[in-house]
């Protein structure tokens, strides 16, 4: 039988469900891979738009102190006329510049230009109120007489003629109502009401990014948890098609084999396929077995049990208790048979006795070939009439064989029998051959008893 046939087997091939299971293992490990950077990615933007937010307001925060610092600095210059403040004044503007650096850094934001305007209206205005201070300074430095040579900002104003003209005292007024006037404070009140404009811009815009990427966060976690329980319930499938498809299939394939069974045919297309193959290699070594214990038991010739056979069954007998006969029959004057017609009408003829001594004992007897024309059977279940129904038996064989409605010679049978009552002791046979000796003394065909 080759392997090779085409079986018509359904089922699920390992090799396939391999491959599909490594695919969508691989899709899904993937798609968690990059659901993963996306959630890195979101809360990077989340952390990104609250630090945005911090950096904005200290900027805010940076153009307020500095403009307030020069207020209070040009305010204390008018009021004490100590040029210490002046020069406090001048270090803020063009050392320390807290407000300048304000507008460089906005670019690094993004944000929009509504909201940078209200930043840059602010400075805007805070630098057209350096106007008013330093032409306050300059009053100052007028009523003073002070040299403006190292201010060359304050140096560079020219009073109004109707200024330069005042007094030291009004002119030193006039530096103080500018600063603490109601027009210098509206002014200051813009510059504030625009920075907070600017905070609750920034404010908003950070709170809608923030809930934007809290969002997107909240979606790619979701997606996550989604291929996790998928990979999941992935996973308990490949556990049970597994235990299906080859765990319990071999352990069905072992159990089965340990008790010398056929395979059932169950698990996957391959363990499918393997069954069937042993299956049939199986069957084939049965039917051999079968064929190898038939030839060892019977006779090539005439098919009733042989000689190797008869000796095992005669051990058997050794201890069976019930009563039993056993007859050693020979064929009378064969050789005459096998010179005569040849060796294979011979054959014909013991086939035909083997076959009638098949025929007229009972299934529970048992009839062999146990020599060249030699004949044995073992009668069991025998009755006390028993020994009239064998010689009936025998005499009826020999009627057929010597009244041949066949092509062969007639032939006869010489029978020899022995009881037993208590097994196939070793004498039965001898008992037997000796019943069997005196037909043959006596003329042949026929059957003897043995008698002690
Ligand atoms: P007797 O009546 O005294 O038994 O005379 P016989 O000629 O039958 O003598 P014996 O039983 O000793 O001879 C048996 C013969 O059977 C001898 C042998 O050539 C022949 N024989 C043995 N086996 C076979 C066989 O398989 N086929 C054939 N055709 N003949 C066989
Ligand atoms: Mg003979």
């Amino acid at each position: 039988m080759g392997t090779d046939r085409k079986i018509q087997i359904r089922g699920i091939k390992i090799r396939t469900l391999n491959v599909v299971m490594i695919s969508i293992s691989c899709i899904l490990y993937v798609l968690l891979l990059w659901a993963t950077v996306h959630a890195l990615q979101k809360y990077d933007i989340m952390v990104s738009a609250t630090e945005h937010a911090n950096a904005c307001q200290k900027n805010a925060a940076l153009v307020s102190e500095g403009s307030d610092y020069l207020t209070e600095q040009v305010r204390l210059f008018t009021v004490t006329m100590d040029k210490q403040y002046l020069m406090n004044y001048f270090k803020e503007i063009y050392s320390t510049k807290r407000r300048d650096t304000v507008l460089d850094q906005l670019g690094d934001y993004d944000i929009s230009s509504k909201t940078s305007d209200y930043l840059r209206t602010a400075l805007n205005e805070s630098n057209e109120l350096m106007q008013t201070e330093m032409y306050s300074m300059k009053l100052i430095a007028a009523a003073n007489h002070y040299s403006m040579t190292n201010y060359s900002d304050v140096e560079q104003i020219d009073l109004t003629t109707e200024d330069a003209a005042l007094s030291p005292k009004q002119m030193i007024e006039k530096a103080q109502d500018l600063v603490f006037g109601s027009d210098y404070q509206n002014a200051k009140k813009s510059i504030s009401r625009n920075i907070t404009n600017f905070l609750d811009a920034i404010l908003i815009d950070s709170r809608q990014k923030q809930q934007a990427s809290t969002l997107n966060l909240k979606r790619t976690m979701r997606n996550q948890q989604i291929l996790i329980s998928i990979l999941f319930i992935e996973n308990i499938l490949i556990f049970i098609l597994i235990i299906r498809l080859i765990i319990k299939p071999l352990q069905i394939y072992i159990n089965n084999i340990k008790h010398e069974k056929r395979l059932e045919i169950t698990g996957s297309y391959e363990f499918k396929y393997l069954a069937l193959t042993y299956n049939n290699i199986f069957e084939l070594n049965a039917a051999n077995e079968l064929i190898l214990r038939h030839q060892a038991e019977h006779d090539p010739l005439t098919g009733i049990m042989n000689r190797g056979a008869f000796e095992q069954l005669k051990t058997a007998f050794k201890t069976y208790t019930d009563p039993f006969a056993f007859l050693i029959i020979d064929v009378d004057k064969f050789k005459l048979v096998n010179d005569g017609y040849g060796h294979e009408t011979g054959d014909d003829v013991l086939k035909k006795v083997a076959k009638l001594l098949e025929k007229s004992f009972r299934s529970t007897d048992y009839p062999a070939r146990i020599g060249g024309d030699e004949f044995a059977v073992i009668v069991t279940n025998i009755t006390p009439d028993m020994k009239t129904v064998i010689l009936n038996k025998i005499n009826a064989i020999n009627e057929t064989l010597m009244n041949p409605d066949d092509d062969l010679p007639q032939v006869s049978l010489s029978v020899g029998a022995a009881l037993s009552e208590c097994g196939f002791t070793d004498d039965l046979y001898k008992k037997a051959d000796t019943a069997l000796y005196e037909v043959k003394e006596h003329g042949r065909c026929g059957c003897r008893f043995f008698e002690s």
